[in-house]
């Protein structure tokens, strides 16, 4: 859609899923977050009213396919993989994967997840750093579970079913915020990503709403702002 057709239909639809704190996650009924700010800054420039959608993390890309949702805003990093399928605007946060283990755990660095049994979210660049399908890196881990929550990886190893949850850095820390008296996050970054909005493809003119919309929230000052609010430094 152009940010015309948008005009006319009176709502921006936004799809994310909200299990990804501090980017997207419920309070109470209410779907919270980064994103959500980021993506009401985009319906204000729009003077469009936003609805958000919280679905499957690994349905995000189809929603925009299907043109049930106009933009996708949920932490996803603009891999190569998805920019055969969507459009992206430009990156507006710097993230990487990180290791989560119990506080006694043997794992303490990447490749210590050799052989071991790792925890994922289904369809995220975790998920795909685990599988390791292309042989891209050198991790060999012994199985792969995927889960539709980090939450529930979490789960799985607090009650010693996994070795390690790999998910973005500061999901994980707000994972392990709320039991660090049981587990940790290791410092070693495990990959380089940037988190981006994505939009159906050819959405050309939308794109650069969107880009404009992001430049003006850098240059004011506003997207640290937002940033700080959710993560304590
Ligand atoms: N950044 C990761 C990805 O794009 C995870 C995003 C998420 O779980 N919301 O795959």
């Amino acid at each position: 859609k152009t940010p015309e057709d948008i005009q006319n239909a009176g709502t921006l639809y936004m799809a994310t899923n909200a299990e990804f704190e501090p980017f997207e996650y419920k309070d109470g009924d209410e779907v919270v977050g980064i994103d959500i700010e980021i993506s009401q800054k985009i319906a204000d420039k729009l003077g469009v009213e936003l609805e958000v959608s919280d679905i499957a993390f690994d349905t995000l890309i189809t929603a925009l396919q299907s043109g049930k949702a106009d933009i996708v805003a949920a932490g996803m990093t603009a891999s190569e993989d998805r920019k055969k399928n969507v459009d992206f605007s430009d990156p507006y946060f710097d993230a990487s994967q990180a290791i989560i283990v119990t506080n006694d755990s043997d794992i303490t660095s990447r490749t210590d997840l050799n052989g071991k049994t790792v925890g994922v979210q289904l369809g995220t660049t975790g998920d795909q750093y685990c599988t390791n399908e292309d042989g891209e890196n050198d991790i060999s881990v012994a199985e792969v579970k995927r889960y539709s929550k980090g939450m529930e990886a979490v789960s799985d190893l607090l009650a010693g079913r996994i070795d390690a949850v790999v998910i973005d850095d500061f999901p994980a820390e707000k994972l392990v915020e709320k039991n660090s008296d049981k587990i940790k996050k290791l410092d070693e970054a495990l990959t380089s990503e940037e988190y981006a909005i994505a939009m159906p493809k050819g959405s050309t003119e939308l794109q650069k709403l969107v880009n404009e919309v992001l430049q003006e929230m850098k240059d004011s000052g506003e997207m640290d702002e937002i940033v700080s609010k959710y993560i304590s430094a």
